[in-house]
């Protein structure tokens, strides 16, 4: 009797430890492999690079998400929700241009009217929007200016009920200061969505990472170095950083400028001013808790310039930057105390 019972439960310990077995496999085969997938193209005038390990190519759902994107915010598109502000239609707001709008709402208190999407009137005169003005005299762009400001200020403007009010037709929003961070967290979320863990997504140079690039390797990212006489492409780095979950995004002058009356001119306005921004910090890179955030940051940071930046972040709370400034003749970095352990979270 007692041998008997021992056998059974042998038995049935064997049957059990060959289901496990039999489990097991059957569980690795429904799992599907993972693979190491780079998307990349043009999207927003600029360029993308997403790369993820996942069990299937994503390619079409980014495509998509792209598209809702542009729909909703982009300034070229005139079906855009965006466009039909611009144009006074009065459209239904949809949850991306509401993002936007409150983000720019804390980055316009937080920097003190520095970032101001209501900057478009402004950005359109000095030649980096649509349309392009002919040199004027100092006068008359002064003249130009002061009547261009009545319609800037985001105090011109409410969102209420998904419909943005404007106290005259002539105010006009910009977002392009964090359409790429707002659009990396985007693809953040549909890459989640799909059980993704590690990625980095680059869109135009902002940039969210998550995990790792391989096991035990952190994904590596660099800051270009501003190169003053070189004005062709911008290969050197700074500082190369190993981030693990960041969102990041880098404002830069020294990129997007051009010539005109014998000066430089950024493509960063002073809503202030009406100027465009004319001081030494040359590219301001921000972390923060989304990339959206950080782009609008950045941006607010090229405005305030180097002293008046720190102050912000410091007022931020979820962010740290990192400032390239020339010197003289050379550059230096000007950083938040917590940009070292920031980065290395
Ligand atoms: P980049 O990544 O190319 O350096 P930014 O994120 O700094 O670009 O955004 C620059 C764009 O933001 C400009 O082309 C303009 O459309 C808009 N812009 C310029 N000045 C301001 C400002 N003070 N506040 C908000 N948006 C601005
Ligand atoms: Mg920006």
């Amino acid at each position: 009797m007692k041998v008997n019972r021992r056998h059974s439960i042998a038995a049935l310990i064997g049957l059990a430890v060959a289901a496990l077995l039999i489990w097991g496999i059957k569980d690795e085969e429904r799992q599907p492999k993972q693979e190491h997938f780079h998307n990349q193209g043009k999207v927003f005038g600029t360029y993308y690079n997403i790369r993820y390990l996942a069990s299937q190519d994503l390619e079409p759902e980014i495509q998509k998400a792209f598209t809702d994107f542009d729909n909703s915010l982009s300034l070229f598109n005139p079906h855009s929700i965006l466009s039909a502000v611009n144009d006074n239609r009065n459209p239904v707001t949809d949850s991306a241009f509401e993002a936007m709008w409150s983000e720019a709402e804390e980055v316009y208190t937080l920097s003190g009217g520095a970032f101001d999407i209501t900057v478009a009137p402004l950005v359109n005169y000095w030649g980096f929007g649509r349309t392009q003005s002919t040199d004027r005299s100092a006068d008359r762009i002064q003249t130009d200016i002061d009547s261009l400001r009545k319609f800037v200020g985001f105090d011109k403007v409410e969102l209420i009920d998904h419909h943005v009010y404007k106290a005259h037709p002539n105010v006009q929003i910009d977002a392009g200061a964090v359409a790429k961070g707002q659009a990396c967290d985007m693809i953040a979320s549909v890459l989640r969505a799909h059980g993704v863990e590690h990625f980095l997504i680059d869109i135009g140079g902002e940039i969210v990472t998550q995990g790792e690039r391989e096991p035990g390797e952190p994904w590596r990212v660099g800051i270009t170095k501003p190169n003053l006489n070189n004005e062709g492409a911008q290969q050197e780095l700074q500082q190369v950083l190993a981030l693990r979950n960041s969102c990041m995004a880098t404002s830069g002058n020294y990129r997007n400028y051009y010539y005109a009356d014998g000066e430089r001119r950024s493509h960063t306005i002073d809503p202030r001013t009406g100027y465009p921004v004319q001081h030494s910090v040359l590219s301001a890179t921000v972390v923060s808790s989304s990339c959206m955030r950080a782009d609008a940051l950045a941006t607010a940071c090229m405005v305030l310039g180097a002293e008046q930046a720190l102050h912000m972040i410091d007022r931020a709370k979820d962010a740290a930057c990192y400032l390239i400034v020339a010197q003289n003749d050379s550059l230096t970095v000007v950083q938040s105390p917590n940009w070292e352990e920031t980065i290395t979270k």
